[in-house]
């Protein structure tokens, strides 16, 4: 019960990655926030965590939107009177080609998953340095390689990473910051119930994993539950990079 009576925001908490780590920290104790743009993935994952007798709480928010982001700090303030711990999880992948794209895409990815996490780490940033909380920000391995037509994922990304040591800098010593880049991380058997599906995995999808394996959110969550802890008191500014080995791999053509 290593968040017993912590109070954890986990923005993008309603499915995917993020519910998993709004279940791993409702079931170590935390009181959980979740913030997610979508009503019915937050709602569903904050009765999944009530219905096992753990704390959680979803609160309507588009991480982009400044005064909905003050609002939701605020709210957390007036309710839960602390915060300890900021999951900047929300994000919105997307693909599409420079020469034909409108520009408004790209200022709606950089605006979710760049801007949305420092409008959620300014607005937290003084109950968590009250409560010497610790910032988690998640990236994406896509930040270190790229496809094609991914520059608005790939830069918002990057720049989460940036923002991730500059942060801690700033921070520190008061709030430690740290980022996750997932790799490849299998979200269809976690979206909302409307949406769930299945997944299946050829054997080329595992095999280009060292381990083996695809990831799932739980891996992810593991890791957010460590850094956040006092065990990870001596960790800050870092890229945890949690890939399953895909990005170490050299691949030649045959
Ligand atoms: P997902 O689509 O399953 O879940 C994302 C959640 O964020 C959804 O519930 C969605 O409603 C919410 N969200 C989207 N825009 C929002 C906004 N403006 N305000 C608040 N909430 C918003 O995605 P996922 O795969 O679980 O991804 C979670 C995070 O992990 C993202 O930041 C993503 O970029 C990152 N990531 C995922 C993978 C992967 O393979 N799944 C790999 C690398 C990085």
């Amino acid at each position: 019960m290593r968040f017993k009576d912590k109070v954890i925001v986990v923005t993008g908490g309603g499915q995917g990655i993020g519910r998993a780590i709004a279940q791993g920290f409702a079931g170590e104790g935390g009181k959980v926030v979740i913030a997610d743009i979508d009503t019915e993935a937050g709602m569903e994952s904050e009765q999944i965590i009530q219905a096992r007798g753990q704390c959680a709480r979803f609160i309507e928010t588009d991480v982009a939107d400044e005064t909905a982001v003050k609002l939701l700090m605020e709210v957390i303030e007036r309710d839960f009177g602390r915060l300890d711990v900021l999951v900047n999880n929300a994000g919105i992948s997307y693909k599409g080609n420079i020469l034909t794209d409108p520009v408004a895409q790209w200022d709606r990815v950089v605006g979710v998953n760049l801007r949305g996490a420092y409008l959620c780490s300014k607005y937290a940033a003084p109950s968590l340095i009250r409560y010497q909380g610790n910032i988690i920000n998640i990236a994406s391995t896509r930040a270190l390689m790229s496809e094609a037509d991914s520059e608005a994922y790939a830069a918002s990304k990057g720049g989460l990473l940036a923002m991730t040591h500059a942060l801690a800098v700033s921070l520190g010593p008061a709030v430690r910051v740290n980022a996750i880049s997932p790799g490849w991380i299998e979200v269809r058997d976690w979206q909302k119930r409307s949406r769930a599906e299945t997944p299946v995995h050829s054997f080329e999808d595992a095999s280009q994993h060292p381990v083996g394996r695809v990831g799932k959110p739980e891996d992810i969550a593991h890791a957010c539950l460590y850094l956040a802890s006092s065990e990870a008191g001596f960790i800050t500014g870092i890229n945890l990079v949690i890939d399953g080995g895909m990005t170490i791999k050299m691949i030649y053509a045959e």
